[in-house]
């Protein structure tokens, strides 16, 4: 059976509810938001894991619990003592936009490899067949964790492990836009698929278009390339070859917080049950389009139940 092991961080997310200054609680995360979407589209076909850390708290163990829910393997989940989860507040401003305030910088899971470390023999991660991870993942290790991390992925990789980069570029988390550069490239080198979107590379490298996007990335003998680019065209390249996939803009947008992780969650799950990168393209967009309906990354199960067949 397929085991994808998801390797990032969550937080605990409160976003403003109403008028009164009433804050929902909740809990998400760019790579833990995409396992959830691929369990609730491969059902019992795979077996996902989250491989991060959180508290010995209550927050924690709800957090423990919602991944019971969605049935999210917790064995690659660490628990430490002395750090808890990192939090982060949506507000609304008075036009009604979002703004985001995080409290992450002693956040648990960048204790992340320090634990792997101590703990190898019980991690033998043999079972894993694909394993994830993003930008925002290798964004909060030291820059020592982050050098015995490439050496956990060439490992998992040499091992046959299919391995999975979204850059999800946040300037906040990195000391300088070179010492992401420098991550990404490697990350790049790596991967067997990389799920890109377009304001990354605009932000960082200053690329343009997709197709800019794709040059640079071609050379690095990636298989498969996908280039999101929010309500137009996915560009493809795989096997030497790019396709554009038109999207259709969904008209009632609610939230678009997750669009990116949902898209992911979607095309690799369809990736898995054997579709076509196009047709994996197709679904993983109406995996989104579902998203972007509701409010919050992780939208209602039954929601989510009701719109996409595995
Ligand atoms: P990210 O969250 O990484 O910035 P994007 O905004 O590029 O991701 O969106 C990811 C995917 O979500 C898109 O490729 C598309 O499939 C879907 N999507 C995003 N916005 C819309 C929209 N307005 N209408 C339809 N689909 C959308």
């Amino acid at each position: 059976m397929p085991h994808l092991l998801m390797i990032g961080e969550c937080m605990i997310e409160l976003s403003q509810n109403n008028e009164l200054g009433e804050y929902k609680q909740s809990f998400a995360g760019d790579v833990f938001n995409t396992g959830v979407y691929i369990k609730r589209c491969l059902k019992d076909s795979a077996q996902v894991s989250f491989l991060s850390v959180i508290g010995e708290d209550k927050l924690s163990t709800q957090f423990l619990n919602l991944m019971a829910n969605e049935q999210i393997n917790s064995r690659y989940l660490y628990r430490c003592k002395s750090n808890k989860m990192g939090l982060y507040i949506i507000n609304i401003d008075q036009y009604g936009e979002r703004t985001f305030d995080y409290w992450r910088e002693n956040s648990a899971a960048r204790q992340l490899m320090q634990l792997i470390k101590q703990d190898s023999d019980k991690m033998a991660f043999s079972s894993v067949t694909t394993l994830f991870f993003s930008g925002i993942s290798i964004a909060i290790l030291s820059p020592d964790d982050l050098q015995d991390f490439w050496k956990f992925i060439k490992c998992r990789r040499s091992q046959g492990c299919q391995i999975v980069f979204d850059p999800n570029y946040r300037p906040a988390l990195w000391p300088s836009p070179e010492h992401a550069k420098d991550a990404f490239e490697i990350a790049y080198s790596l991967s067997n698929v990389v799920l890109p979107g377009v304001d990354d590379h605009k932000n960082l490298y200053n690329h343009q278009t997709a197709a800019e996007i794709a040059s640079h990335l071609e050379a690095k003998g990636i298989g498969e390339i996908i280039i999101k680019n929010g309500d137009l065209e996915v560009l493809v390249s795989a096997r030497g070859r790019r396709t554009k996939i038109d999207i259709i803009p969904v008209t009632e947008v609610v939230d678009t917080t997750s669009a990116g992780d949902a898209f992911n969650g979607g095309y690799l799950s369809a990736r898995q049950n054997g579709k076509s990168v196009k047709d994996a393209v197709i679904y993983a967009a109406n995996v989104a389009g579902c998203v972007i309906q509701h409010k919050g990354a992780i939208v209602p199960k039954a929601c989510f139940d009701t719109a996409i067949t595995p």
